[in-house]
């Protein structure tokens, strides 16, 4: 089929885009075209009007990290200088600023230490529960999950439960980046195979925990590989809906971000134009994303990353949320990009701007009555990305 026929296949029915098509799509089809089907999905799958945003914190509770990802300017190896593990206190006093602008979530991330006991993560989730106990904690991706069996001689499954148990309420989608065997190999030889990935998350939908799954592009793969890592999150989100009922709530892509560590290093001035994605690559990456994922919900658009006004973009592109407020983030901005902060009128204003109704959400995309801070539209400036 030619693109075109693809494109108007998926549009007009419910015809589900083989992984053949989307590899076709990628590889011929225009970025107008592309923006314009997905938006017409996005609309039947999530409306025309709303954009959907979070309050919520990140906490990225320890830098100490083994598996030394090529690509991440944030760990340090155990013994380091710089090294820091928060405490049940320091976590705590981080929430509490975030209840105090009505936040919802906290993102609870860190590095693979082996320092740390099962115990430091249970007394920590089951503290956290009591004292805050109207905010829902995401927390340990899937490595830090293998992390955590391995230190204690555990499942990971024993692990989640474990974890569950003491009031985890989700597993961010974090650690995803590419799930191909070749790519990972490249760029984090140490991390868990693309299959634990899979595995790790398939346990904790069992367990019914919210979870999300994320994808890094711009590594010098084609797209194939892209396809291969959509194909792998589609198919196990099918086979999730069908034996739990619960499956991904969204899909958050964005590009590697190369400036400030030894993947960016390591390739500066040999193949450089094929490292990273622009805006056009991640655009189309959206549009196409929202098109091959008929049983994902949402699809975020990525401020932080590539900036407001393509983020603004990727909303008339296939994307239906604008992410959250990212108050204290530390893993992306360690790569050199510019402060990852917005306050609620600033992400309220991106979207006004981009033509929609800002809506607050929980992380089970929940939607939650929502303050009018914004103005009218001729008022509200659009913040430029070195201000946020
Ligand atoms: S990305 Fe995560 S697992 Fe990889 S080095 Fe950084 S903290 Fe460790």
């Amino acid at each position: 089929m030619s693109w075109q026929d693809i494109i108007e296949a998926r549009v007009s029915s419910t015809n589900r885009l083989s992984p053949e098509d989307a590899v076709i799509l990628y590889s011929q089809a225009p970025l107008h075209a592309l923006s314009r089907a997905a938006n017409k999905v996005r609309k039947q799958m999530n409306g025309s009007k709303e954009v959907t945003y979070l309050i919520d914190r990140n906490i990225n509770y320890t830098n100490i990290c083994t598996i030394n990802c090529q690509f991440c300017s944030f760990y340090r190896p155990p013994g380091h200088e710089e090294t820091y593990t928060q405490t049940i206190s320091e976590i705590s006093e981080r929430i509490q600023e975030l209840e105090n602008i009505e936040g919802v979530r906290i993102l609870m991330q860190g590095g693979v230490n082996p320092e740390l006991p099962i115990e430091y993560y249970t007394d920590l989730l089951k503290e956290i529960t009591t004292r805050h106990p109207t905010i829902d904690i995401d927390c340990f991706s899937p490595i830090e999950i293998e992390g955590i069996a391995d230190v204690t001689g555990l499942s990971t499954l024993a692990v989640l439960e474990l974890l569950k148990e003491a009031g985890m309420h989700g597993l961010p989608g974090g650690g995803a980046e590419m799930l191909v065997d070749e790519v990972r190999k490249d760029i984090s030889p140490k991390k868990g195979s693309p299959a634990n990935w899979l595995k790790v998350m398939s346990e904790a939908q069992s367990l019914g925990l919210i979870t999300s799954a994320t994808n890094v592009i711009g590594f010098g793969e084609g797209p194939e590989q892209r396809v291969e890592h959509m194909h792998r999150v589609r198919e196990l989100q099918d086979s999730s809906l069908a034996k739990h009922d619960i499956g991904f709530t969204s899909f958050i892509a964005w590009p590697v971000q190369l400036e400030n560590n030894s993947y960016g290093r390591r390739n500066q001035g040999r193949n450089r134009f094929e490292l990273g994605a622009g805006p056009s690559e991640y655009l189309r990456h959206i549009a196409i994303s929202r098109l091959f994922f008929d049983n994902i919900p949402h699809i975020q658009a990525s401020w932080p990353t590539m900036g407001i006004d393509v983020a603004q973009m990727a909303l008339l592109g296939g994307a239906d949320d604008a992410g959250s407020t990212m108050m204290e983030e530390n893993v992306v901005s360690a790569s050199g990009t510019d402060k990852l902060e917005a306050s609620e009128k600033e992400l309220q204003a991106i979207i006004i701007r981009a033509g929609f109704t800002p809506r607050r959400r929980n992380s089970r995309y929940d939607l939650l009555s929502t303050p009018e801070i914004g103005t009218k539209l001729s008022e509200l400036a659009c913040p430029p990305p070195s201000q946020i």
